[in-house]
């Protein structure tokens, strides 16, 4: 038998009810819903993509798809709200464009960060005092080693806070430290948002300026923005439209005074545009690291007083009583739980409904 997973004492941790149901038996019922989010889908099929991503960016599209297309097409249906509209029309090709775009922008941006990085293991399954998880990738920097975690998510704020107290970090750095001695230096999460980064068509106005909209920090990548600065100094170079700008800078189509002109705006425009362009640069708002360090000896302190503990506590199989923690919110543990309806009928007391529910609408996982 395996031990308890990271994310299992995660859930522990934040709602028992949530636990009961969802752990491996013999701890819980090991239940999980008929239909399926469809964010928890983008999610897995993204996982698979990453995987491929330091072969290339087209690998990583085609592993993603793959992926994406198994879980539409096989037994599960999707929701779109875990209460009310359920539908198999996903509109498939949505969902490719965002994939596309998210491991497209995550090659260049591996290319760029992750040089100083050496691959130290990869998709590492691992098991330990009781406890087991996978780390999707462990990396030797200079310093030593780190375990690396993807998270996907539509959310921009607060990920640093949840980083910091995450519970399956905690755990992921200590079982790295058993494996792998004390280079071990941390985890670091890196948060993938869900989202297509502005391209140079919206980001060059009308008049064929740039945009200086105060959110472009959030909605563009350094990348696009740089791209579309050359293209607006074109256009103001050779007085010509975006199309014909872009035309003639991919084909190399500029007379050497265009393309002096060109350098003198590219580098007024560098002043005016420096700030974004410099926030843009350190921080790409769709992909970033949050690394949370640990020292030996808060491991040690954590070890007996946290995760050894918590791990027999649930082999114990503790009582569990008919209330859950209640609203959803974004930091509540509630806002991804898939057992929300039953949730609800326990907390309203209508005692045997949530029986009714759990039995039509979840299931026994078969990968036990
Ligand atoms: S909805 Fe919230 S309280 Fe209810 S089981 Fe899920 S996490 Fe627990």
């Amino acid at each position: 038998m395996t031990g308890v997973h990271a994310t299992e004492m995660q859930t522990f941790l934040t709602c028992r009810l949530q636990w009961f149901w969802s752990a491996p038996k013999p701890r819980g019922l090991y239940l999980e819903p008929v239909s399926k989010h469809i964010a928890l889908t983008f999610g897995t099929a993204i996982h698979e993509g990453l995987r491929h991503a330091s072969d290339d960016a087209g690998s990583a599209y085609e592993a993603f798809k793959r992926t994406l297309d198994e879980e539409l097409d096989g037994g599960f249906h999707l929701t779109f709200n875990w209460m009310e509209e359920e539908t198999t029309n996903v509109d498939r090709q949505e969902y490719y464009d965002l994939g596309r775009s998210m491991l497209q922008e995550y090659y260049w941006y591996a290319k760029d960060h992750d040089q100083r990085f050496r691959t130290y293991a990869a998709e590492t399954k691992w098991d330990t005092n009781g406890m087991s998880g996978r780390f999707d990738e462990v990396r030797e920097d200079s310093d030593g080693l780190y375990v690396m975690d993807f998270k996907t998510t539509s959310r921009t704020i607060d990920m640093e806070e949840w980083a910091r107290n995450s519970t399956q970090g905690l755990v992921y750095a200590w079982a790295a430290r058993k494996l792998f001695g004390n280079d071990v230096q941390g985890v670091i999460f890196r948060f993938l948002k869900k989202g297509i980064p502005d391209t140079y068509e919206k980001l060059i106005l009308k008049n064929g300026t740039l945009t200086t909209r105060k959110t472009v920090q959030n909605t563009t990548t350094f990348h696009a923005f740089y791209h579309a600065m050359e293209i607006a100094s074109v256009m103001e170079a050779c007085k010509i439209t975006v199309g014909y700008a872009i035309d003639r800078m991919e084909n190399n189509g500029l007379t050497e005074p265009e393309k002096n002109y060109v350098q003198i705006l590219m580098q007024s425009a560098n002043v005016v545009y420096a700030g974004i362009l410099r926030e843009l640069c350190d921080h790409n708002p769709f992909i970033w690291d949050v690394p949370v360090p640990t020292s030996k000896e808060y491991l040690d302190r954590m070890e007996k007083m946290l995760i050894l503990p918590t791990a027999k506590l649930m082999a114990g199989r503790p009582f569990v009583g008919p209330t859950g923690l209640g609203t959803s919110s974004y930091d509540s543990p509630c806002k991804w739980c898939s057992f929300k309806e039953p949730c609800r009928s326990v907390r309203r007391e209508s005692s045997g409904e949530y029986k009714r529910i759990l039995h039509t609408q979840f299931k026994e996982r078969s990968d036990q």
